[in-house]
């Protein structure tokens, strides 16, 4: 991004040279599914940058790397522009900062105890699956939010994303957005695999997902061993059919998994903080308990009437807020590792 003009020149070079290590570990997770930082160290940069631009607003440009979706897209791929754009999550890293989050949807609603669903941060890649009158047409990446990757054939060879949904009464055109993610337990054999083949190996299952989804050959992606779970849609146009009265983030999940879409089993419906703290601290102790990488717990307002009164920001909707749990290790070897072809 450019350098905003306004603020002192040390407070600007500085801004410039954190938002350039932003972009830079950007471009390296997203694009070459090789990332140089581990996900701590990138969080701690982009902390730094946001709290340098809540000092000196100037700074918070809308080129800025905090007030974008984090992420762009490979010129090897053709582009899709998704019918809405795909948002980011806002990030909270203690229960304090959970608490105003929740305070702010209090105010918003106007009482307390909103209901919320809490679910698994799902660390793989988010696609965007169009479905026109219940048929699979396209899959793309995030990339930067508006634009991705047409990823159409390798997310065909997922066995978990159903071609055609389920019963009938589809709206005639649909964005169904989820994770794709690569099971823990495979992970080792592909690794052990790729360095036996004289390849170089994944840092973690979030980057062999990505890695393994962004291939130019769809028989690479179909070897292995990805699949998917939905969190959410984008727009919807239900055409000459009835929209069902679906007005909560868990209706909408039942909705999905009526028609064949896989969603989480671990979503909990929660009616009190306390109820999702209990989440957070049970997932904190059985991570690894689960098949996918998790690194949070997403907390999303249930009630649709309330998340479009809240809204979003450029970058993230404010009625939904991920609580990041602290880093198991921090891998210091992650400069070593080669780019993936
Ligand atoms: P994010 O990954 O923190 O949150 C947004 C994403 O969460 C969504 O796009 C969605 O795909 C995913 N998600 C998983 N489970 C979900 C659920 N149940 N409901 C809704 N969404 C769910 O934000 P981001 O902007 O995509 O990326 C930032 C994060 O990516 C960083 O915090 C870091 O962990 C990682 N990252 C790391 C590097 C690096 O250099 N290591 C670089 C860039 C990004």
């Amino acid at each position: 991004a450019a350098v905003p003009a306004a603020a002192a020149a040390d407070v600007r070079q500085r801004w410039a040279e954190l938002a350039e290590q932003v972009e830079a570990a950007q471009f390296a997770y997203y694009v070459r599914d090789a990332p140089t930082l581990s996900d701590a160290e990138y969080d701690r940069l982009f902390r730094a940058l946001e709290e340098l631009e809540a000092a000196h607003p100037d700074l918070r440009v809308p080129e800025s790397p905090t007030q974008r979706v984090g992420g762009t897209f490979s010129t090897e791929f053709a582009t899709v522009t998704h019918h809405e754009p795909m948002m980011s999550l806002d990030d909270v890293f203690s229960l304090e900062e959970l608490r105003d989050w929740a305070a702010r949807v209090d105010a918003a609603a106007g009482r307390g105890d909103v209901e919320m669903t809490c679910e698994l941060k799902i660390d793989g890649l988010a696609v965007n699956l169009l479905y026109e009158d219940g048929r699979l047409v396209r899959a793309a990446t995030r990339g930067d939010g508006r634009t991705g990757e047409d990823v159409t054939l390798n997310v065909r060879t997922i066995a978990a994303v159903p071609h055609q949904l389920d019963g009938d009464g589809h709206p005639a055109s649909i964005e169904i957005r989820g994770e794709v993610f690569f099971p823990v337990e495979k992970f080792e054999e592909l690794n052990a695999s790729l360095v036996a083949a004289g390849k170089a190996p994944f840092a973690n299952p979030r980057n062999s997902a990505a890695g393994s989804l962004r291939q130019k050959d769809p028989r690479v992606t179909a070897a292995r061993p990805l699949d998917m779970i939905a969190h959410g849609v984008g727009a919807v146009d239900w055409g000459r059919v009835t929209a069902p009265e679906t007005r909560t983030q868990w209706g909408l999940y039942e909705q999905l998994r009526e028609w064949g879409v896989p969603v989480s089993t671990h979503t909990r419906l929660v009616r009190s903080r306390a109820e999702a703290e209990e989440m957070i601290a049970y997932y904190g102790e059985h991570r690894h308990t689960v098949e996918h990488e998790i690194d949070g717990i997403v907390i999303k307002v249930n009630d649709f009437a309330l998340q479009r009164q809240m809204g979003a920001t450029s970058r993230a909707p404010r009625w939904a807020a991920a609580y990041k749990y602290p880093p198991e290790e921090v891998n210091t070897k992650l400069l070593d590792i080669r780019v993936h072809v």
